[in-house]
């Protein structure tokens, strides 16, 4: 089984703010983190690689040279192999310009049976990196999957999550799946066994050149779209925070409620 597993380095978004003065993210002293998505994709192909008894995991991250902490991480967490895509031509890229970059060094990695990504990544959200990525590389795809199992031959069993429940897909390899992680899932930290098998393991770095990316459908050049602003919604209505028993609480909110005609009573 041959997995490639698509991460991205995002900032812990529980720390984040937006500066009121420029609408943009203030990154400083805030830390990066392995996407929590991905982290589950990771510890998923270790999980199928270990399942089928053989098999190869490379990790791949488009991201600056400091993504290189969070391929260690995976490395840590079992994956055998890392590449971090790195090259200022890259940057400013949008999703489609993102998902063309790692198609190109999927391309180079050569035959693959699975490819997993996160549904999406917490800072961006656009869970659209993914399905992207399958089209340029015309396999097929499943969104919110959250299980795999042996199928017939060369084929996978995926549960996918759905709102009503779970849907079990058929799905012939090779093929991507936008992982998603069951409410359970907490990334953990890697066992100090894998933080020191990691630094044994090989990490490379790619720059445009050596993936054959052409200039104009890469970074900024490639992208469609462009973030022209970020901020936050305006604050609307008031929030009040009842305290005391909820017995209590429940009667504090109720005159209110009847004060205003929300309720009313018999
Ligand atoms: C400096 C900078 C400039 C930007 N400029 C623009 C811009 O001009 N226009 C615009 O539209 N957007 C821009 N972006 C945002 C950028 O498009 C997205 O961050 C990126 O394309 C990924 O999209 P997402 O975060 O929504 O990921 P999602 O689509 O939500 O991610 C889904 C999954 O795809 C994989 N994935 C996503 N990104 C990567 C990655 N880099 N490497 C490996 N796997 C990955 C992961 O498995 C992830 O879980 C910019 C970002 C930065 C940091």
């Amino acid at each position: 089984m041959r997995i490639i597993v698509c991460v991205k380095q995002v900032p812990d978004t529980t720390e984040i703010k937006i500066d009121p003065k420029t609408n943009t993210l203030i990154r400083e002293g805030v830390e990066s983190i392995l996407n929590p998505y991905d982290q589950f994709a990771v510890e998923e192909s270790v999980r199928i690689r270990d399942l089928a008894g053989e098999g190869k995991i490379t990790v791949i991250s488009m991201g600056p040279p400091q993504a290189r902490s969070a391929l260690m991480k995976c490395l840590a967490l079992g994956v055998d192999d890392a590449v971090l895509l790195s090259d200022r031509a890259f940057a400013g890229a949008d999703t489609w310009a993102t998902s063309y970059t790692l198609s190109l060094a999927i391309n180079k990695l050569g035959p693959f049976d699975l490819i997993l990504c996160g549904q999406q990544a917490i800072d961006g959200d656009t869970a659209q990196v993914g399905p992207e990525l399958a089209q340029h590389l015309g396999i097929p795809q499943v969104t919110y999957a959250e299980k795999v199992e042996a199928g017939e031959g060369r084929k996978i069993e995926v549960h996918k999550q759905t709102e009503e429940g779970y849907q079990v897909l058929e799905v012939k390899l090779p093929a991507l799946l936008a992982t998603m992680p069951p409410t359970s899932f907490e990334p953990g930290y890697p066992p100090m066994s894998g933080i020191l098998k990691a630094k044994k393991k090989p990490l490379e770095v790619w720059d445009a050149e050596s993936i054959g990316a052409h200039s104009s459908k890469i970074g900024l050049d490639g992208s469609f779209t462009e973030v022209v602003k970020t901020y936050s919604p305006p604050s609307r209505g008031e929030c009040a925070f009842l305290e005391g028993e909820p017995r209590e609480a429940v009667g504090k909110l109720v005159e209110p409620l009847l004060k205003k005609g929300i309720i009313s009573e018999r």
